[in-house]
């Protein structure tokens, strides 16, 4: 093993046509990897975490392109580039919240070749994950990967990276689903129950499951998603929210907030339907304020402590709330 290793580790490349190439080329096998744009992947692989023995290049399928708004919804591709996606004027005007996720996501070069596949199959993120193989080397490693304990719960016997992802808690507020591909089949299930909170294996997906789209409902309500980040150009939510609501006669009639970056797993918040048939007022936020904070879990994954990630989500889901309330209850 070097000390700093840059370089790739030695792999085939198979670049399939079509969806059915890319499941045979897959196999099954835990060694083999699907790369969309590789701007997750391919870091992570340079830092020594993992060494697949192929990788399965999508960038050639035709079927996972493409944004197709109709009357029955919108598909949205798993190999749509989030710059397709952030600038899509359709996205934007009927799933606000989505278009500002994907414009929200890393820097311009980064979104012209990463795609909504990747970034809704992110690997979890945490301070003694993400870093050179030396310096985790010098940790022994960890539970995630290569190592026996957890350095942030070392008493515990799981891992506890978050999922840092911005386009999922749009997605899930909306009420998407995730179209998945395997060699039995086609299947598709609400996007929320595609993910388990579990830091070391957070996608219920098999390993031949290669995701195929993301479909939305018709006649979406309202939505906004706010992220709090530590490098406002470029950087990974330590807290994101995505909240959907729709109102009648200053009385919410629906309410979805969903929430990514201090979970292993991207999730709908609980309760939210306690809400629902009055008017989003001071008691409304408060009630809706604990609740956030009862449920996300940060652990000191990121150089922000804890405390501060909780309080952020509350706060954001907080001020995105009554935002959107006041514009659509005018
Ligand atoms: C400096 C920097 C800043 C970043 N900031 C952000 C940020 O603010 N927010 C954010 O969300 N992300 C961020 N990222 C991470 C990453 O750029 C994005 O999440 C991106 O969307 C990943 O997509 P990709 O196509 O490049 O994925 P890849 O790297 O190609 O793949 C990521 C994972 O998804 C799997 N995969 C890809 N497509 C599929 C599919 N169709 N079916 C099944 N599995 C699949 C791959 O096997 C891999 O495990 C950042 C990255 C960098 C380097
Ligand atoms: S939470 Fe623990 S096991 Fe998971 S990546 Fe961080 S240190 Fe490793």
């Amino acid at each position: 093993m070097s000390a700093l290793p840059s370089a790739l580790p030695a792999f085939d490349l198979v670049q399939p046509r079509d969806i059915a190439g890319a499941i045979a080329a897959r196999g099954g096998d835990g060694a083999a990897r699907f790369i969309a744009g590789g701007t997750d992947l391919l870091p992570n692989l340079r830092r020594g975490v993992g060494e697949p023995r192929r990788l399965i290049d999508l960038s050639g399928i035709e079927e996972l392109g493409g944004i197709v708004l109709s009357p029955s919804g919108a598909r949205i591709g798993a190999g749509v580039t989030l710059a397709a996606l952030a600038s899509s004027r359709e996205i934007s005007t009927r799933y606000r919240a989505l278009g500002q996720a994907a414009a929200a996501i890393a820097a311009p070069g980064h979104r012209t070749n990463a795609t909504v596949g990747g970034n809704l199959c992110l690997d979890t993120r945490c301070v003694y994950y993400n870093q050179s193989q030396w310096w985790r080397n010098a940790n022994q490693f960890c539970l995630k990967h290569k190592g026996e304990i957890c350095h942030v719960a070392p008493q515990g016997a799981r891992c506890h990276a978050a999922f840092s992802g911005d386009l999922a808690p749009a997605l899930i507020a909306l009420g998407a689903e995730a179209e998945i591909a395997s060699a039995a089949g086609r299947r598709r299930i609400p996007l929320a129950e595609m993910y388990v909170e579990d830091g070391r294996a957070h996608l219920a997906l098999a390993d031949g499951d290669l995701l195929v789209a993301a479909h939305l409902p018709p006649d979406p309500p309202a939505s906004a998603y706010e992220k709090v980040r530590v490098r406002g150009a470029i950087d990974f939510p330590l807290a994101g929210v995505a909240v959907a609501m729709r109102v009648a006669k200053r009385s919410v009639t629906e309410l979805r907030v969903a929430l990514t970056g201090t979970n292993s797993r991207p999730f709908l918040l609980a309760g939210a339907d306690a809400l629902i048939g009055r008017p989003l007022d001071e008691a409304g936020l408060n009630a809706l304020d604990k609740l956030v904070q009862k449920q996300v879990q940060p652990m000191r994954t990121t150089i922000h402590s804890a405390q501060y990630r909780r309080l952020a989500a509350a706060a954001l889901a907080r001020r995105l709330a009554s935002a959107v309330y006041a514009e659509v209850a005018r």
